[in-house]
């Protein structure tokens, strides 16, 4: 079991001090070195839903808890669980939460890192490779590409109370965002998409479904703007999934280094239609 870290002056996890981390987007690879350290010197880890199994077990002399969140009331247990880690770092435990992609992108990190120095809790956090980020990259998909985008926004499909995003302006995302990256979008993309085609987006603009990302059943869903809402009904896809938005998504022709891997050939070595070798400026 033993996978000594390289050798640098690692932080020690003390006890009375809640590290908030990030354990990225599934695969376990991609966890920070930080993230393993951690994990090695834990008493307890609290993890979400999101949180691979296989991560858990680099941590065997710590107590497992789980603190996924489903249905129910969603703040009211979430006060539990920022609560629950005060309890244990009051009770000297070197405590480790584990949360999927990074803390602090629409993970609440921020919520509970707040509840715990507000209750006087030392804390650091450990930042994750996030799901639109990295989760995209493994469906071979550059979140930034110099041919397609100077920006990208990150936006969550549902707010707190679960209903599709209301304080969001689609309007101005729509003008102004040449890739949209959404987290927890599927529930809402109907609404999402036809905000985003009334606000002059093409129905023909290429969207890409990443479900469970860099995990064994990822499984991507390339689809269009006007079609996305029903391709995954009928696909059947079921959630975790990031959803992408734009032209960034024609790069998996040549981008799919999954497929590649597998053997499949790339169908398209230039799909932006440059005309020129990608190596010149
Ligand atoms: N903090 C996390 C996001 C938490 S919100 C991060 O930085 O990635 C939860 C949402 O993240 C999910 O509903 C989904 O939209 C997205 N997500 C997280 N892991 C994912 C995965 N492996 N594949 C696809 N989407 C994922």
């Amino acid at each position: 079991m033993e996978t000594r870290l390289p050798s640098h002056d690692w932080p020690v996890l003390e006890r009375g001090w809640v590290w908030l981390c990030g354990a990225g987007p599934g695969d376990p690879g991609l966890l920070t070195l930080h993230a393993l350290n951690a994990l090695r010197q834990a008493d307890v880890v609290i993890y979400d839903a999101l949180v691979q199994e296989a991560i858990l077990d680099w941590a065997p002399q710590a107590d497992h808890i789980y603190a996924g969140k489903r249905g129910g009331k969603p703040s009211a247990i979430q006060r539990d669980i920022s609560l629950r880690l005060v309890d244990l770092a009051r009770a000297g435990k070197r405590v480790l939460r584990l949360k999927g992609g990074d803390p602090f992108v629409f993970g609440r990190g921020g919520e509970e890192a707040q509840t715990l120095v507000q209750h006087g809790i030392p804390i650091r956090i450990i930042p994750g490779i996030s799901a639109g980020i990295g989760g995209l990259a493994y469906a071979g998909i550059p979140v930034t590409h110099r041919d397609v985008n100077q920006s990208v926004t990150f936006v969550t499909g549902h707010d707190q109370s679960g209903n599709a995003t209301s304080s969001l302006d689609w309007a101005a995302i729509a003008k102004g965002s040449q890739v949209i990256v959404i987290y927890m979008g599927m529930k809402h993309i109907g609404q999402i998409s036809a905000s985003l085609i009334a606000a002059g987006r093409s129905t023909s603009e290429p969207v890409a479904v990443v479900t469970s990302a860099t995990t064994d059943q990822q499984n991507v869903l390339e689809t269009t703007l006007g079609t996305v809402e029903a391709d995954i009904a009928k696909a059947g896809v079921e959630p975790p999934s990031i959803i992408c938005i734009g032209q960034a998504v024609r790069m998996r022709d040549v981008l799919n280094w999954q497929a590649q891997a597998a053997g499949i050939a790339p169908t398209n070595l230039d799909p932006l239609g440059r005309g020129r070798p990608a190596e010149t400026a």
